[in-house]
């Protein structure tokens, strides 16, 4: 790659506000304590980039997905069964970032099918249905900030994040929704920097880039029997959020 060529990929994530690239190892890199030296490649060699390509304006989550194809970019991909990408409407104004597939999603392919996910449901449903908007769960768009089961459920570690995050940002930007609902304190991060807890973001909007993002909670910790009062909470958050996109 040319100097030019990776400036421009540089200032490309600067500018969507990472300040980290992490660069695959080569598989015999740790192996070889002095690599032979590099011999010139005919010129007609394309070399593939070791950063994912230049994001052009405009492009369609289908060309995302293309791009992040068979990703190995993280250790995620070693316990995957499917890859996640995100579902629903690729218009819509309202996009959900949740943390990252369950079981079910992971079998599936599909974010939010589990018990979580049906409570997503019911919740962007049900409120829609209750303050007189017209909303179907397909109306949405509904993604998760990594793509691939964090064994366990655990939550994503930051390098995950980081790289699995630079795809949430271009679907964001392709899809340029007039809002976003941060479920949880991972999409939370990943989208405005804050690190406090949930419970103290939530109910207020923040942004990510010139977008509105509302934080609430995420649907597995609203499933917990004792969190009678949060569900409550939830539900007046995503009453905000839908007032704010379908008045
Ligand atoms: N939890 C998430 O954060 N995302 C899903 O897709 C499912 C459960």
């Amino acid at each position: 790659m040319n100097p030019d060529t990776l400036r421009q990929y540089l200032e490309y994530y600067r500018d969507l506000g990472f300040r980290t690239l992490y660069k695959l190892p080569t598989a015999r890199a740790s192996l070889e304590a002095a690599p032979p030296p590099e011999l010139p490649k005919p010129a007609a060699a394309p070399q593939p980039p070791s950063l994912p390509p230049f994001a052009p304006p405009g492009e369609s989550l289908f060309q995302i997905l293309a791009d992040i194809g068979d990703c190995r970019r993280c250790r995620l991909y070693e316990g995957r069964t499917k890859l996640v990408f995100g579902v629903g409407n690729e218009r819509s104004p309202l996009v959900f970032v949740g943390e990252g597939p369950g079981q079910d999603e992971d079998e599936q392919g599909i974010p939010f099918v589990g018990r979580a996910g049906q409570l997503l449901t019911q919740m962007i449903e049900g409120t829609a249905h209750k303050e007189g908007i017209p909303l179907r769960r397909e109306d949405v768009y509904i993604c998760n900030v990594v793509k691939c089961r964090p064994p366990g459920n655990r939550t994503p570690e930051a390098d995950e994040m980081e790289i699995c995050g630079q795809f949430l940002f271009r679907q964001l930007m392709a899809i340029r929704p007039k809002a976003i609902c941060a479920l949880g304190g991972t999409a939370a991060r990943a989208l405005t920097g804050h690190k406090e807890g949930v419970t103290k973001l939530r109910g207020k909007w923040f942004q990510w880039r010139d977008i509105p993002v509302m934080i609430t909670y995420h649907p597995s910790y609203l499933l917990r029997a004792y969190n009678q009062a949060a569900k409550r909470e939830a539900w007046e958050d995503l009453k905000k959020v839908l007032h704010a996109v379908y008045d």
